[in-house]
């Protein structure tokens, strides 16, 4: 009899309790190239996700393979407005990342950055949610520290072309670290170095997307200056275990996740043209003001607390990435 009570016990449990524990998930920007990938992931696990966008640079069928599930809600929003849900956890990546996108109007991604922060980690602080934050590596500006550890302060220009954006997201952290300390927000500060992968708008203007989808038409590949600038390239896979990880671990950060491999702008070039067309040509045209020279992530922080590196190098992730376009626009 007690078996049978105790089985009776656990089957009352699993139907009633267990979906009230599932975790319920609020990704901010979440049609966007990441935040689409983070869904994914996600969803899998079988969690909830609501999805909340401007479609500014996201797209609906980024997220069309989960409209219709129960777990799923999409909500369009704009993150400088407030808004309440409850959730447990806030993933917030609205925000232009792309230089071309966030310049086409700096007031407003200033205002994403500061208003659409501060109106997450007051939601945060509401419901009692956690939140991670999409930073950059663009906290560090043009470096002077190379690689770029987490203690290292930045170098950034408080008035240029990319400051609605470097500023911004650093006023952002400080606004995470300033509720964390006044009101116990639990926040995870992450700092995203160059990421690529399916799911970049063809006329995104970041370099990967830019170089492929000009090799795939037949195009010359554009290389801004004299490509001797450095950059390294994390594959969207990677970048998103790293995320997950962060957000379940204990450390706050603020953490760099990248991958540390670093090429110059012109070895990029050369790789997509052997691997698409080795004929087409590079033109130089003038490098836009404020370009970081030289970046690179040290990541021996994420890899001594979240034992996370990366898996795929960029040849492997080029590949993937080429696929996507190829079949996008169908050449
Ligand atoms: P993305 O442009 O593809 O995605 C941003 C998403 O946010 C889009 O869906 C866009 O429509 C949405 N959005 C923008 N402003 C909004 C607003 N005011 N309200 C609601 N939604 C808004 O860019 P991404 O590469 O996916 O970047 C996501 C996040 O990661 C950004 O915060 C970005 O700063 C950060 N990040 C990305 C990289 C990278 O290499 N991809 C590097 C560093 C940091
Ligand atoms: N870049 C380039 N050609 C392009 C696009 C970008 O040479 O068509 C350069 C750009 O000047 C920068 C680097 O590639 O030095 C990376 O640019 P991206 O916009 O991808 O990212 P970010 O500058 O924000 O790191």
């Amino acid at each position: 009899m007690f078996v049978v009570d105790l089985i009776r016990l656990t089957l009352t449990f699993f139907v009633f309790l267990m979906p009230y524990s599932v975790t319920r998930n609020l990704v901010t920007g979440g049609a966007g190239f990441l935040g689409s990938h983070l869904c994914d992931r996600l969803m899998e696990a079988g969690e909830e996700v609501i999805c909340l966008d401007n479609y500014f640079t996201g797209r609906k069928q980024n997220i069309s393979q989960w409209i219709g599930n129960p777990r799923f809600e999409l909500i369009r929003h704009d993150v400088t407005e407030p808004i309440k849900v409850e959730v447990d956890r806030i993933w917030h990546l609205a925000c232009p990342a792309s230089p071309v996108h966030y310049q086409f109007n700096p007031v407003k991604t200033a205002k994403t950055s500061f208003l659409g922060t501060y109106n997450m980690l007051g939601l945060a602080n509401r419901v009692g949610a956690r939140l991670l934050l999409a930073s950059t590596s663009e906290v560090y500006g043009d470096p002077e520290v190379h690689p770029q550890p987490e203690s290292y302060k930045g170098c950034v220009n408080t008035i240029g072309i990319r400051s609605c954006y470097d500023e911004g997201k650093r006023i952002a952290e400080t606004l995470c670290f300033d509720y964390q300390r006044m009101h116990n927000t639990e926040i995870r500060v992450m700092r995203i170095f160059n990421t690529y992968g399916p799911r970049m708008l063809p006329d995104d203007g970041r370099v990967v997307s830019n170089f492929i989808v000009q090799a795939l038409k037949g195009e010359s590949l554009t290389l801004y200056g004299d490509g001797s600038q450095t950059r390294s390239f994390c594959y969207v896979d990677d970048l998103i275990e790293g995320m997950i990880k962060l957000m379940n671990g204990n450390h706050s950060g603020p953490m760099n996740i990248g991958n540390p491999t670093e090429f110059t702008i012109r070895n990029l070039a050369e790789l997509v043209r052997k691997k698409i067309n080795s004929n087409l040509e590079l033109i130089y045209q003038q490098l836009p003001q404020d370009d970081p020279l030289q970046r690179k992530p040290d990541i021996q922080l994420a890899q001594k607390e979240l034992s996370w590196t990366h898996q795929v190098d960029l040849d492997q992730g080029l590949d993937q990435t080429i696929d996507y376009f190829r079949r996008g626009l169908n050449l």
